[in-house]
C-alpha cells in the first residue's frame, strides 16, 4: 500500500511525508540550550509509562520562532533521529486550498498518521500559513483547517507519543489560540548565531574540506554577524567551489571573503551585517537598555543579543512583567526609562546619538502620550484627552509628554554615569560574545560588583 499522504503532498513539497530521521544532535552545530530543552521531549518520547504513572501531561506542542536558515528543521529532525521518532514534515501552506474542507481533512489524515506511527514527531514548517490570526480576513477554509488542527492537538492528552513542532518566523501572526497551554505551550526561539555558534557551524561544515593550514577562522566569523546557519553553510560551499575553479588544493580566507561577499550581496538587507564600529553602538545600546532595566526591576532579562533579527539591529528579551493586566505610574515611567536607556548609552558613551533608537523613542512615544491622554497621568490628573488634541491645549498636553521623556532620559543617564563600571563591562562582553543570558549577565554584575 502506498503512504497516503506521501500522496496528498507530494506535490508541493519534496520533502513532506514521513521520514526517517538519519541525522541526531551531532548534526546540529551550537545551540545547546535548546538542544537541552528538547531532549526532555526525548524523555517524554522514550518513555512514556514514566509520565503517564505520574499522571503528568507530556508538552503537546513545540513552537520553534526565528529568522529564516536558523536550523529550527534541523533540529527537529535531529530531535526525531534522537529519540528514535517518526519525523513527520509537513509545510504550512500544504493546507491552503480553495475548496472548503480539504485542508481540514489533510491535517486529520496527517495526524491519524502520526498516532500509527508514533513515537513520531509531526513537523510543521511555516505554521502561520495555518495559524494566521482569525478575523484578519473571513476565510471558511482557513478556518476549518485551523478549527480542525486545534481539535488534533486538544486530542493529545492521552500520551499518545506523539509530538507536534511547529516553526514559524511571524510568531506575532499566529492566533492566540494555538499558543494557549496545552497546545503551542512551548515556544524555543531560534535566533541568528551568536558568534561562538557562528564559529561552531563554520567549524561543522568545513570538517570534511580541504581547508589551508593558514586559514583563520576568527577573520570569517568576525565578518558575518546577522548571517544564518544556513548562510553560513552556503558560504563554506561557495569558497570551496571557488577554491575548485581556481584549480587549487584547499581553500584559504581569501576565497571565503569573496563567498561573504556573494552571499551578503544577494541579501535584501544588507545592513543586516553591521560593521565593527556599529556593533560597538549596538553593543552599548543594549547594555544600556538591561543596566538600567536590572537597576529599575532587579530582575536580568533572559537574553541580550547584537545579532540582527527582523528590523532590529539587537535586543533585550525579557519576560518579565509582558503579560502585566495593570501599570502604575511608577512602572510606567520606568518602561520609559529603560526604553530610552539605550539611546542615552550611546549619548555618554560615544558623546552623540544614532537613529539606531528610532523604534525605542516611538515605543517611549506613545507611553507618555497615553499617560496624559489616555489614563489621566499627567499635571491635569483625572482629566483625559481623547481623540482629536486639536484644542487650545495642545501645547501644553506635548509640553506634559515632553517633560515625562525627559524626566526618563535624565533618569537613565544619571543611573549609567553612576554605574558606568557594569555598563562597560556588559557592552564589551556583549561585544565579544554576541549573546548573553541571564547567568552570563549574573556573572558581570558579580564581577563588576565586587
Ligand atoms: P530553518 O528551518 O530555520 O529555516 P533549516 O533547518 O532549514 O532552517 O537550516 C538550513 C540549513 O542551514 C541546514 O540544513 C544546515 O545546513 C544549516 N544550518 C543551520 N543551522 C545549523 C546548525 N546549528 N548547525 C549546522 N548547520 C546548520
Ligand atoms: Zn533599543
Amino acid at each position: 500500500m502506498r503512504h497516503s499522504y506521501i500522496n496528498f503532498f507530494n506535490n508541493k513539497s519534496e520533502e513532506s511525508g514521513v521520514i526517517k530521521s538519519d541525522i541526531d544532535f551531532s548534526s546540529v552545530a551550537g545551540l545547546d540550550e535548546i538542544k537541552e530543552e528538547l531532549l526532555e521531549i526525548s524523555d517524554f518520547l522514550d518513555k512514556p509509562e514514566k509520565y503517564k504513572n505520574f499522571g503528568a501531561k507530556i508538552p503537546s506542542g513545540v513552537l520553534l520562532y526565528g529568522p529564516p536558515g536558523t536550523g529550527k528543521t534541523l533540529i527537529a529532525k535531529a530531535l526525531a533521529g534522537q529519540c528514535k521518532a517518526t519525523f513527520i514534515y509537513a509545510s504550512g501552506s500544504e493546507f491552503i486550498e480553495k475548496f472548503v474542507g480539504i485542508g481540514a481533512s489533510r491535517i486529520r489524515a496527517l495526524f491519524e498518521k502520526a498516532r500509527k506511527k508514533a513515537p513520531a514527531i509531526i513537523f510543521i514548517d511555516e505554521l502561520d500559513a495555518i495559524g494566521v490570526s482569525r478575523n484578519t480576513d473571513n476565510n471558511s477554509e482557513r478556518d476549518q483547517t485551523l478549527n480542525q488542527f486545534l481539535i488534533e492537538l486538544d486530542g493529545f492528552s492521552d500520551n499518545s507519543g506523539v509530538v507536534v513542532m511547529g516553526a514559524t518566523n511571524r510568531i506575532d501572526m499566529l492566533d492566540k489560540a494555538l499558543l494557549r497551554p496545552g497546545r503551542f505551550d512551548r515556544h524555543i526561539f531560534v535566533g541568528n548565531p551568536s558568534a561562538i555558534t557562528r564559529r561552531e557551524i563554520l567549524k561543522y561544515h568545513i570538517k570534511n574540506k580541504p581547508i589551508a593550514k593558514n586559514f583563520k577562522i576568527d577573520s570569517v566569523v568576525e565578518k558575518t554577524n546577522g548571517l544564518s546557519g544556513a548562510h553560513l553553510a552556503n558560504i563554506v560551499n561557495e569558497s570551496a567551489l571557488l577554491a575548485i575553479r581556481k584549480g587549487k588544493k584547499t581553500i584559504n580566507n581569501e576565497d571565503f571573503d569573496k563567498a561573504i561577499i556573494k552571499t551578503t550581496a544577494g541579501l535584501k538587507n544588507k545592513s543586516m551585517v553591521l560593521s565593527n564600529k556599529e556593533k560597538r553602538i549596538v553593543s552599548f545600546h543594549e547594555a544600556g537598555h538591561t543596566l538600567i532595566s536590572f537597576l529599575l526591576n532587579g530582575i536580568l532579562p533572559d537574553k541580550v543579543t547584537i545579532v540582527p533579527y527582523g528590523v532590529s539591529l539587537g535586543f533585550v528579551l525579557s519576560s518579565f512583567g509582558e503579560d502585566k493586566m495593570i501599570l502604575t505610574k511608577n512602572e510606567l515611567e520606568d518602561k520609559i526609562c529603560i526604553l530610552l536607556a539605550g539611546r542615552a548609552s550611546e549619548e555618554i558613551i560615544f558623546g552623540e546619538i544614532s537613529t539606531g533608537a528610532q523604534n525605542d523613542i516611538l515605543k517611549a512615544n506613545e507611553l507618555a502620550y497615553s499617560m496624559v491622554c489616555d489614563y489621566g497621568m499627567s499635571k491635569y490628573k483625572n482629566k483625559i484627552f481623547p481623540g482629536d488634541k486639536n484644542n487650545f491645549l495642545k501645547e501644553d498636553i506635548e509640553h506634559e509628554i515632553s517633560n515625562i521623556l525627559d524626566n526618563a532620559y535624565e533618569k537613565a543617564i544619571g543611573l549609567l554615569n553612576e554605574n558606568s563600571n557594569v555598563l562597560n563591562l556588559i557592552a564589551k562582553t556583549l561585544y565579544k560574545k554576541e549573546d548573553l543570558n541571564a547567568s552570563d549577565l549574573e556573572k558581570i554584575f558579580h564581577m563588576a560588583l565586587i
